[in-house]
């Protein structure tokens, strides 16, 4: 599922290679992928529009076009936005084709179906991003941001870094993989924490998302970058997917996986304890 360090390999996949290019002509076989406007009006404003940048806001992916508008995708669990050639032609899932000039095109395909776009004028993109929390690895994002934020909220810390309005663009897999770094359950209440774990959890957040953007992204199964290539953080992971194998932190214990406001979570039960350090004897980790 494409998280900040997916959606950023994209990003830059797309500024690399795309940039500078004209929309010959737009193919919509999947009309149900445009939120806004009309499917019709989506294909008529990007054809002949040239892509002038790109960007991205959260999960989300921004193209910029000559004429104003922004092409956004949201690319949800499995959508993959690939460019022709030189990967080879798709020819199932596909949700839009984008024709190039030069004989290129950018197919956006989804076997899960969930991807998801609009395309926004100025105004509409800033309504768009409005409720969302600053960039985890932009300067609104100082030291101290996470415990001014979440310091005197009674709710799950994971649940809380979950939530776009707090953070922008983190997700399951790097959720799971912070609290490990800063030994910190997923349940525990953010009112909880120490000075010390709201110290570790906003350098773990920021250092697991550059890793992920480092290793071009997270593949479990679908995600691949713009040339169709898989990820490597999937290789990198400490705690994700991990159940059963030895915890990394080198307790001797084992990764165990969990549910966690209904989404899966992988944790060491030993080096993250349920009730907190002070319940533990206080572990020293810095
Ligand atoms: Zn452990």
């Amino acid at each position: 599922m494409p998280e900040l360090p997916e959606v950023e390999t994209i990003k830059e996949d797309l500024r690399e290679l795309v940039v500078g290019s004209r929309v010959g002509g737009a193919e919509l076989p999947y009309p149900t992928l445009v939120e806004q406007p009309s499917p019709e009006e989506f294909v008529r404003r990007l054809e002949g529009a040239r892509v002038v940048g790109t960007r991205r806001r959260a999960k989300h992916l921004v193209v910029d076009l000559d004429s104003g508008d922004a092409l956004v995708l949201q690319l949800k669990i499995g959508g993959q936005f690939l460019l022709v050639p030189p990967v080879e032609e798709p020819t199932t899932a596909l949700m839009l084709v984008l024709r190039l000039d030069g004989g290129r095109g950018l197919f956006l395909r989804d076997e899960t179906g969930f991807t998801r776009a609009r395309l926004l004028d100025a105004d509409g993109l800033e309504e768009r991003f409005a409720d969302l929390g600053p960039e985890p690895l932009g300067g609104e994002f100082h030291d101290g941001y996470l415990r001014e934020e979440l310091g005197g909220r009674r709710a799950r810390i994971k649940g809380l870094l979950l939530d776009q309005k707090v953070v922008a663009g983190v997700g399951n897999i790097y959720v799971d993989e912070a609290l490990f770094d800063a030994r910190i359950h997923p349940t525990r209440k953010a009112n909880a924490l120490t000075e010390g774990e709201w110290t570790r959890l906003q350098s773990a957040v920021k250092e697991n998302l550059a890793a992920g953007i480092e290793h071009r992204g997270t593949t479990f199964s679908l995600y691949r970058d713009v040339l169709g290539r898989k990820g490597h953080h999937q290789d990198h992971l400490k705690v994700f997917v991990q159940a059963g194998k030895p915890c990394p932190g080198g307790c001797g214990g084992r990764v165990v996986k969990e549910k966690v406001g209904g989404r899966a979570t992988f944790l060491c039960p030993a080096c993250q304890p349920e009730n907190g350090p002070e319940e533990e004897g206080r572990l020293e980790l810095e």
